[in-house]
């Protein structure tokens, strides 16, 4: 019997006129940042009709109950203590779950592409010949902020944002002219940055930035627990410290919109991450 949930999905799919999911093909599909009103159409259509999902920690657990029954749900995280999936294994079964015939998705936090490793696990697909699909998401650095009240542009504060991970692929701070990003953009989002906070802040008061400029740490955005720290560039460092994972850093005069915007303040947020495992 077809769950009445997923016959709605399949009818909006049709309204749409969303594309068919096709046997033997792979779909790279983000999910948002935590709420998971926060997927989009497409992504809802590929979680409804696929036969396997390999699905990230930082994907809503709320969204893989729409899958169909007797879909494999395959966990391809790294976190809650478990060792890290290595990139090359996940590509592999996504190939090998293709080459069965299965309409595969792969779902990420945020959008597959940003800081995600989106694009590796593309190009593994198109040499392996396998066809895919992009459905992009909505990303944390964006997306996760608006539910922190702060805007990653507002014509007052800055014609420039700049993305920054803070976690290079070794585990260490990325070697980035830090000092050419301090002068070349007023505000700074930063994703996977809580370790390396003090270092970032330091180098970006040498490079002539205000130690007072306003910053914030957003954990958990856009879900229940959700917490938005505002401080400054020269206290980022202990804030980062006291929060918990996940976590955006942000930078700039941006920040300071907040007490204008923070529309979340009163509203009823959702569940936080559950520590999703293996549920296959
Ligand atoms: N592809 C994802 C990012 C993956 S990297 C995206 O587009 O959002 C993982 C990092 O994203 C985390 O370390 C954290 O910096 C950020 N992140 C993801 N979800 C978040 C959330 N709900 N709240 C705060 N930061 C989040």
């Amino acid at each position: 019997m077809v769950a009445p949930e997923r016959a709605a999905i399949a009818r909006i799919a049709t309204a749409l006129d969303l594309p068919s999911f096709d046997k033997g093909t792979v779909w790279l599909a983000g999910a948002g940042p935590g709420d998971p009103g926060l997927i989009t159409a497409l992504g809802l259509h590929a979680v409804a009709a696929a036969d396997a999902i390999l699905y990230d920690a930082l994907v809503n657990a709320a969204l893989l109950k729409l899958a169909r029954p007797g879909a494999e749900l395959i966990y391809a995280g790294k976190r809650g203590g478990r060792r890290s999936c290595r990139q090359s294994d996940i590509s592999h079964r996504l190939v090998s779950l293709a080459r069965k015939g299965k309409r595969v998705l792969r779902l990420k936090g945020g959008d597959p592409l940003m800081f995600g490793r989106g694009a590796e696990e593309a190009l593994a697909l198109a040499h392996a010949g396998i066809a895919f699909r992009i459905v992009p998401g909505v990303t944390a650095g964006i997306g996760g902020l608006a539910y922190a009240g702060i805007p990653v542009t507002h014509r007052d504060a800055n014609h420039v944002v700049t993305f920054v991970t803070g976690h290079g692929a070794d585990g260490k701070l990325p070697r980035l002219d830090w000092s050419a990003i301090a002068r070349g953009s007023p505000t700074l989002v930063l994703y996977m940055a809580r370790q390396h906070a003090g270092e970032i802040a330091a180098r970006l008061i040498a490079a002539g930035r205000d130690q007072a400029e306003p910053a914030a740490v957003v954990s958990n955005a856009s879900l229940m627990n959700q917490n938005v720290v505002v401080t400054t560039l020269a206290g980022l460092a202990a804030a980062a410290a006291g929060s918990t994972a996940p976590a955006m850093l942000v930078i700039g005069q941006n920040v300071a919109l907040r007490d204008g915007m923070d529309w979340i303040a009163g509203e009823v947020l959702r569940p936080p991450h559950q520590p999703l495992r293996d549920a296959s």
